[in-house]
């Protein structure tokens, strides 16, 4: 673990700075060790332009559930191809995830939350864990106005649950302050999105929202559970 006066200090060094710089100084205090997740959202998709226009070194992952929009895919192709990056992809385990369909059922996650969360945690957080191993910083799209959960994260903070700095350069920007970065830079974003699709998840899990809804509110809607996979886990307590 972190000494929590290193990360404080580097919280300062990091609210004084954009979100390029913040990631440049990242990039250059930990060479080697930043990973950024992305899901190919929007916030994600401003990361990786700012992440190619640069060319900062850090390792980018996404998680491929199986269960994805068909967009989706096409984005990371769009994507791989447009910044000619190298995005690695994730799977779920393969025989966990053969034993959990074959158990449970395809679709279980719509009977019970129990089974929403086993099957998050083996399409989703299991391959997460392997992608961060021996990471220093797990880099993420993160907005504090995306949801009530997601108001007391900081730019970066330690991640117990997964024993890594969790860096947020996005955290304080508004849509419209992504809205027009995706606009003034050309970055390609998932068409769903103007479907009223605001966050992205897998397909059977995902449905558009109405206007002033929240963020959150097309995940998992048949749950009144806090609309979070198990990716990100804030403590309130500030624990570093
Ligand atoms: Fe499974 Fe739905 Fe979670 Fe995707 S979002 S991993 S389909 S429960």
């Amino acid at each position: 673990m972190m000494e929590s006066n290193t990360i404080q200090n580097l919280l300062l060094q990091l609210e004084e700075l954009s979100p390029q710089e913040g990631i440049a100084l990242v990039c250059d205090l930990f060479p080697g060790d930043v990973v950024f997740s992305t899901s190919l959202g929007q916030e994600d998709q401003a990361i990786t332009e700012i992440i190619a226009k640069n060319n900062l070194a850090v390792e980018i992952f996404t998680l491929d559930t199986g269960r994805l929009f068909y967009e989706t895919y096409d984005l990371l192709a769009r994507t791989i191809s447009k910044y000619r990056l190298d995005i690695k992809t994730y799977y779920p385990e393969t025989q966990t995830i053969e034993e959990f369909v074959r158990t449970e059922g395809i679709n279980s996650f719509y009977e019970s939350v129990e089974n929403r969360k086993a099957c998050c945690f083996i399409r989703k957080v299991a391959p997460l864990k392997r992608a961060l191993k021996g990471k220093k910083i797990w880099m993420t799209g993160l907005r504090a106005e995306q949801s009530a959960n997601r108001h007391g994260m900081k730019l970066i903070e330690w991640d117990e649950g997964n024993q890594i700095l969790k860096f947020n350069p996005l955290l304080h920007w508004t849509m419209d302050n992504l809205l027009n970065y995706i606009q003034e830079n050309k970055i390609p974003y998932n068409p769903l999105h103007d479907k009223g699709y605001v966050s992205i998840g897998c397909a059977p899990c995902t449905r558009a929202i109405m206007p002033g809804e929240d963020a959150r509110a097309g995940r998992w809607w048949w749950e009144s559970s806090q609309k979070e996979c198990g990716l990100h886990t804030h403590e309130p307590t500030g624990k570093k």
